[in-house]
């Protein structure tokens, strides 16, 4: 199979040609040339199989071959991201597909400044990308109307609600026209998803490229157990030991991100983060050197990493697992990309067994777990399985007690003491599913 056998026309398969994109990936051959013949489609697949260009291509065919040119302050098709990053990538992937088109592009995101957005946008734009919160913003400042738009894409429509974005989403829905198609992406689907696109689709293709919530089988991946106060110390031995040179780290918080780049600073390493609190220019300057291997190991929330698109990366390590199992496919996704191997390595404390099983269950296999000499950790993690269990081992049975009362309890190994706090409960954020007008939906003829 060939993109010219799935219908796309010829300035879209030269600048294929230039990127040297042979075969369209299983998203790509699916979606295509249902999104060519008009239909809404809700498609899951794993991060890295191609799935910004199996809905870029046919849009931008759409929008050159059909409809009226773009009036003032409008815009024809509209793809919504989660975060700032992936707004840029998925427009830096827009803007080389569509090379050779007569079509404006253009992406807004917060974090810099509105007023250069709002003079761009007063021209028309012909495919916008944005992330909910700065779209709104200059659709209520007038910089921007729907009655143009006849195609909608949510990107990561999961980690939209994940984020909190469910208002917003509202909001804008209620601002599109009813007749358009809609086109709902995410690497995994969680039933409020499912929900959501009931919602929002009509009569959808639903494409799954791959099984449900299955992490990409490129990826080699394993577990280290090791007490929560010695994981930097870990690291860096890890990372000494086994010359990692390009790493890109996921820490729970901002303050996490932080403490360890300033660590691996400390220590000479060429390290840095990205995090919500960091200006945007910061961020996108750090990604940029991180892709030049300017930056060694690049260390960042679940929230700026999300969508990263980087070449090549060799090694993801989880220096915290994440609260939302969702999220590990997501972060070990930024490895082993477009058929390359990669590594994903998770340095997991007691703390964290409630986590470890849930993406277990979630992954549908047994993390293999891997000590290293001398980190054995004094607070042991608990067995777990791909069930979802965590396996407590028996308590041993009591000593029988020499003489009457005031004997101490024994409380068995393979647990966490008084000496430690027991693990965490796995908290899942509560998600709140938009409703929209459910009303008939058709692309425009
Ligand atoms: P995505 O899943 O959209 O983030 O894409 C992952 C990576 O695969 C990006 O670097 C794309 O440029 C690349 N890619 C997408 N489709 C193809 C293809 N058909 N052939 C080769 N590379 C591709």
């Amino acid at each position: 199979m060939t993109f010219a056998t799935l219908g796309l026309i010829e300035p879209l398969l030269r600048s294929l040609e230039k990127l040297g994109y042979q075969t369209p990936t299983p998203v790509q051959a699916q979606a295509i040339p249902a999104v060519l013949a008009g239909r809404d489609l809700m498609a899951a697949a794993q991060t890295g199989t191609g799935k910004t260009a199996g809905f870029a291509l046919p849009l931008l065919q759409l929008l050159a071959m059909e409809g009226p040119k773009v009036a003032a302050n409008s815009v024809r098709a509209l793809i919504l991201v989660p975060t700032r990053e992936l707004a840029e990538q998925v427009h830096e992937a827009v803007r080389q597909y569509a090379e050779n088109l007569p079509l404006r592009t253009y992406a807004v995101y917060g974090g810099v400044s509105i007023n250069p957005q709002m003079m761009k946008l007063r021209g028309g734009v012909d495919l916008l990308v944005a992330t909910p919160g700065r779209l709104l913003d200059l659709f209520r400042q007038k910089a921007l109307k729907f009655n143009q738009l006849q195609t909608l894409v949510l990107d990561e429509a999961d980690r939209m609600l994940d984020l909190g974005f469910s208002e917003e989403l509202s909001n804008i829905y209620r601002a599109l026209p009813k007749k358009r198609q809609t086109l709902l992406f995410s690497a995994t689907f969680s039933d409020d998803i499912r929900l959501l696109a009931g919602q929002m689709l009509d009569d959808p293709l639903t494409v799954e490229v791959s099984p449900r919530n299955v992490a990409a089988n490129t990826v080699k991946q394993w577990i280290v157990t090791v007490d929560k106060k010695r994981k930097a110390e870990l690291f860096v031995h890890l990372m000494r030991k086994n010359k990692w040179k390009q790493v890109l780290v996921f820490a729970k918080t901002r303050n996490g991100v932080d403490a360890l780049v300033e660590k691996l600073q400390g220590l000479g390493v060429n390290a840095d983060g990205i995090h919500g609190d960091k200006p945007q220019a910061t961020r996108q300057r750090a990604l940029d050197r991180f892709k030049l291997s300017e930056v060694q190991i690049l260390v960042a929330t679940d929230v700026a990493a999300r969508g990263l698109d980087i070449e090549d990366l060799p090694l993801v390590i989880n220096f915290d697992l994440p609260i939302v199992a969702e999220d590990y496919i997501h972060r070990i996704g930024r490895t082993g990309r477009a058929g390359a191997t990669g590594e994903a390595i998770s340095l997991v404390c007691a703390d964290e067994v409630n986590m470890l099983s849930a993406i277990e269950m979630l992954t549908r296999q047994t993390l293999k777990r891997q000590n290293e000499p001398d980190f054995e950790p004094e607070h042991r993690v608990p067995d777990t399985d791909a069930s979802g269990q965590v396996i407590k081992k028996p308590k041993k049975p009591k000593k029988p007690k020499a003489s009457g009362g005031g004997g101490k309890r024994n409380l068995g190994k393979w647990v966490d003491s008084g000496e430690t706090q027991a693990p965490e409960p796995s908290v899942k954020p509560v998600r709140k599913v938009p409703v929209f007008n459910t009303g008939p939906r058709k692309r425009k003829p």
